[in-house]
């Protein structure tokens, strides 16, 4: 049990920052709309997520840890059960891989914690907290040598996380998250801020004096965002995102579709910076080619890069570009 799953870990857990996009997942799967992050070392030292959703009954703590124990029953829509990924693989896989505390509190009920060291689950144990969940995850690899050895500096490994906490509170505008990174609050994001604002936040502050909105439908895909004005660029093009169906997604398709569209105003080696969400039918995209980075397969990749294009373009000249 415990080596299958250190091999399953992985797969689903590779860095502090993968491990952190499956708890802030799980979070947001619970319904919750705060969610603290704090992080020591890049993660590498510890990780605490911390929700105010709906919590896990005491009976089911337990069941979390176990592998494919999910409470995540298929009567969502197929697509949506698709993109859960490894379903009921994570809580053990890093369970498996670090010193995993795993705290929950339904509304109206006792709070109970478990932990999970190393893949040794102790007995439950009665806590105080508020209602919620708050899954700490202690020492990420660092009884597993061979793992531990493919991790980067704390620095690179903040950095990835930064990248993955930005990009999911920009997905959920709704919701007011936290970051701590050694004991300095690196992000404060207020929920229902509008999605402007959000990404200006997120991004930069001087977005929100220096944009266009982005609002594109053809065909059943829409296409909305925010995205700099030329006058407002960067030297690389790491503020680029791109959201498929409400999930962050990488695309190289995106950097090319961005340079096309400001070709006119921006020199090659300048780049905007935009957050950009495409909604389309779910027999266009193939979302979470793997699970542990967030890869996306469009059956016609030639119109999702029009789409982008034409929306940007219709957006600098509306803007008078
Ligand atoms: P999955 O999310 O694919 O179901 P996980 O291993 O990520 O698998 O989580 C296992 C189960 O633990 C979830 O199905 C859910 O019931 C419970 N769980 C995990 N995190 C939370 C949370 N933050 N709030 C409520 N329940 C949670
Ligand atoms: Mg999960």
């Amino acid at each position: 049990e415990t080596l299958v799953n250190r091999i399953a870990a992985g797969e689903v857990v590779e860095r502090p920052a993968s491990a952190l996009k499956e708890l802030i997942e799980n979070a947001l799967d619970a319904g919750a709309d705060t969610i603290a992050v704090t992080l020591r070392q890049g993660g590498l030292d510890g990780i605490a997520v911390t929700d105010n959703g709906h919590g896990i009954a005491q009976g089911e703590i337990a069941l979390a840890l176990e592998r494919h124990a999910t409470s995540k029953l298929p009567d969502e829509a197929i697509e949506q059960v698709r993109t859960l990924g490894f379903r009921g693989e994570a809580l053990p896989s890093i369970g498996s891989v670090s010193r995993l505390t795993l705290s929950s509190r339904q509304p109206g009920a006792d709070g109970w914690r478990l932990i999970c060291d190393n893949g040794a689950i102790a007995p439950l144990v009665p806590c105080a907290m508020p209602a919620g969940t708050r899954v700490e995850v202690d020492g990420l690899f660092a009884r597993v040598p061979a793992r531990r050895k493919f991790l980067r500096s704390a620095r690179s490994e903040y950095a990835a996380c930064l990248d993955i906490v930005r990009r999911l509170a920009m997905a959920r505008n709704d919701v007011s998250f936290v970051l701590e990174h050694d004991g300095r609050r690196v992000l404060s994001l207020p929920g229902g801020q509008d999605r402007e604002d959000r990404v200006a936040q997120i991004i930069d502050r001087e977005l929100a004096d220096n944009h266009v909105i982005v609002a594109l439908e053809r065909e059943g895909v829409s296409l909305a965002g925010v995205a700099s004005l030329p006058t407002f660029h960067r030297g690389s093009a790491d503020h680029q995102y791109l959201f498929v169906n409400g999930r962050p997604v990488r695309d190289r398709l995106l950097v090319g579709a961005v340079r096309g569209a400001y070709a006119d105003f921006i020199a090659r080696d300048r780049h905007p910076v935009l957050a950009l969400f495409l909604a389309l039918p779910v027999e266009e995209v193939d979302v979470n080619v793997h699970p542990a980075k967030t890869e996306v397969r469009f059956r016609d990749p030639a119109f999702v890069r029009g789409m982008i294009v034409s929306g940007l373009r219709r957006a600098l000249d509306e803007a008078g570009m």
